[in-house]
Parts: structure tokens; sequence; C-alpha cells
């Protein structure tokens, strides 16, 4: 007789089957040492494309220096949460730098750190939607947007991906409602590399009273004027955006800030479960964040933006001429449609075997039957290691 204990057991066993059998096992690979455009994997020599350290700053000296120096003055560990005594002069002065920096879109700006991205969303949405928040998101929009939204338990719609028109028409739809109205989008969307219309997206939030969330996780460091981030861009500003930045991708640290007016960030301090329910990340980590944020605002930031836009020209000109299917994209993410499962494998394998990392992304990161590689540009890359893409490629 099967025990009770091993139904479990057997479910995930015949699901890890499943997902072998349509070729959507996914594996990790590990890295020795740094993480830059080259770099060891696996124990092999390889160019990266696979990373979201667009400005490559993961690696940076200074920045590296300014961890180590983070921990001699502040220690390992935070010690405590945020509200119980693992609040660290590091994390504060960090806020201060974000809300100076990105904070520009509206009057009296505050910022709040989080450890991660993730947290960031969830702290976001189930603070500031709820039961009776009617919330519109974008239908390509990020996981932990989608998993912030189901936790708030608000009323969901989805809209078609950067659809402003479908858009107007549903909000247009609940114009009698009260209730209070969230528009949740990506400013860079992570498989397509392609920009929210975020100058629309404000109009329309403002036409019918909804806020806007924009989660900038692709965004922060690389776009807008010293890097500030989507909304300094293209100069938006009112006093119903809320900016999400992460500091893990450009940043090449770790950890997130969600941006507003100082009663929204206020309020997150008082009522967000993800901030709140969780040990305050190292101090260190936010001493070498510092140090980036200076960075990607000097000149150094601007020449590393201006070789990362660089590559990016060569790459749109050199995936223009493969017999697949380039995403119009004008960021660092690169995306090459290949179609099929087995076919985006092989391809990557066989980009691999020539020492390049190229992943493959297929479903449900993706719609089925657009699986792609997915490569991504980082001010690291040589016009060398793209010369090498680019040879790769025009063979298989
Ligand atoms: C990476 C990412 C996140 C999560 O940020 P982490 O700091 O990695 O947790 C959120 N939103 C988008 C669009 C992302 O690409």
């Amino acid at each position: 007789m099967t025990r009770t204990s091993d139904v479990l057991f057997d479910a995930l066993k015949q699901g890890l089957a499943d997902i072998d059998a349509r070729g959507l096992r996914r594996r990790r690979r590990t890295i020795d040492g740094a993480n830059s455009a080259h770099m060891t994997v696996d124990g092999r020599a390889m160019i990266g494309f696979a990373s979201n350290d667009y400005l490559g700053l993961a690696a940076h000296e200074s920045i590296r220096a300014a961890l180590a120096e983070g921990a001699s003055l502040y220690g390992a560990g935070s010690g405590g949460s945020h509200l119980l005594g693992g609040h660290s002069r590091a994390h504060a002065q960090l806020e201060d730098e974000l809300a100076a920096f990105s904070g520009g879109f509206v009057d009296d700006p505050r910022a709040l750190y989080f450890s991660t991205g993730y947290m960031a969303n969830l702290a976001v949405l189930t603070t500031l939607a709820g039961r009776g928040t009617l919330v519109f998101s974008d239908a390509l929009n990020h996981a932990s947007l989608i998993d912030g939204v189901r936790l708030s338990r608000a009323e969901t719609q989805i809209y078609p991906h950067a659809d402003i028109d479908a858009l107007d028409a549903m909000l247009d739809a609940s114009r009698d409602q009260t209730a209070t109205k969230l528009i949740v989008t990506d400013s860079v969307f992570s498989m397509d590399g392609d920009i929210a219309p975020l100058a629309r997206l404000v109009e329309v939030a403002e036409k019918y009273g909804a806020w806007l969330v924009v989660d900038d996780a692709h965004g922060f460091g690389v776009l807008g004027p010293q890097g500030r981030g989507a909304l300094a861009h293209y100069a938006l500003r009112s006093p119903h955006l809320v900016y999400v930045g992460t500091l893990g991708k450009a940043a090449g640290v770790a950890g997130a800030f969600v941006c507003a007016h100082a009663t929204v960030i206020e309020w997150l301090v008082q009522r967000a479960r993800p901030y709140i329910f969780t040990t305050a990340s190292p101090p260190a980590v936010a001493h070498a964040v510092s140090a980036s944020v200076r960075i990607i605002a000097s000149d150094e930031g601007d020449a590393r933006r201006a070789h990362l836009a660089s590559l990016i020209d060569t790459t749109r000109a050199m995936l223009k001429r493969t017999r697949w299917l380039p995403v119009d994209s004008q960021t660092a993410v690169q995306p090459l449609v290949i179609g099929g499962n087995d076919e985006t494998v092989a391809l990557a394998a066989a980009l691999d075997a020539q020492g390049l990392w190229v992943p493959a992304i297929r479903p449900p990161t993706v719609p089925s039957g657009t699986s792609r590689l997915r490569i991504s540009l980082s001010a690291a890359h040589s016009d060398e290691d793209l010369a090498r893409l680019d040879h790769a490629l025009s063979t298989l």
C-alpha cells in the first residue's frame, strides 16, 4: 500500500520526468571567480552573454573594495530587521542618495532599500493594493509583479502587452468605480528588451486617476541622464508614480529600492510585510551599492553606457543577418527567436561548444513556440567578443 507521504514523492518524480520529456529541464551552471564578460563556467573559460551586469560593474575593483571596506566598518551582518535594530547608517545614506538620484519625478521623494527586487515588488503591491483595488497589469510583466498582485488579493485585469488603447478602454469601463486603481508595468521587458510606452502610461493614469508602478529592474543605471532610470529618460513627473529600481543588475551588487513621495514610503515602512519581517541585508552591501551609484553617475558611467550603446547597435545589425527572428530591442537585452524548444537548446549547445554562453529561454518564461536565445550585453564585452558570437552564429 502506498503511504500518503509517498504520494507527493511520486508526483514530484512524475513531474520531473514530464519536464525532461518536454525538453524543459533547467540546469544551473557554476561560475568560479567573478562574473564578467570572460569567466570560468563549470570549469571552462567562456564568454558570457547571460548576465544582467549591463555596465560590467559586478567585478569592478572599487566596488569590491567598497564591499570589503563596508564589512570592516559595519561587520558581516545587519543583526536585525530594519524596524528592530538592523537599520544601519549605510542603509540610511544609500536611501538618501537613491532618492536624490532617481526621485526627480516627484516632489519630496524618498527611497526605501530592500534586499531584493522580488521583495520590493511584493511590498509595493501588497501595501498599495488590496481587496477593493483594481490592478491593471501588462501581459508580459515580470513574475515578481504578478506574484505581488496575486498576494495583494486585488482584482486584476491583464492588458495586452504595451497596448495603451486597450488599457484606456479597460480604465474607461471601470470609470464609475470608486476603487483605487493601480497600473503596473516593467519599464524594459526582461524577455523582449522593449521599453514600455511610459509617457502614454503616465497620461492614461492621470486621465483616470490611477497610480502607476514602474519596475525599472533593467533600466536603472542604464537609461536616462547619468543612468537615473527610465522615468528620467522620458523626463516624466507625477505624484502618482511609484518607481522600483534594482541594484543587482546594472548596479552590479544586490538589493533594490522603491522611490516615491515620502508619504508612500512612510506607509511602506509602517505596513509592508516583505520589508518588516525580514533581516536587513548586510550594511556592507548597501555601502558597496553607494560606491556603485557614484560610478553610475560619473563620467566613467557615461563611458560605460556609450560603449554598451555601440555594442547594442553592432548586435542589432548582426542578428538581422541570421536566419532567425530578432526582436526589435534598443536595450542590452537582445533576443533571437528560434521557435521550438529542442532547436533552441541545440543552438545554445552549439554555441556553448564554442565557448559562448548564450541562454536558451523556454516556456513558461516565454510563450510556447517562441523559445529564444537571449543575448545580454554588458559594457564589459569587447568588440572582439561580439565578433566571436557573430562568427559562431553565421556558421550554425
Ligand atoms: C530581476 C527582476 C526583478 C527582481 O529583482 P531581484 O533584485 O533580482 O530580486 C524584478 N523585476 C524585473 C523586471 C526583473 O527583471
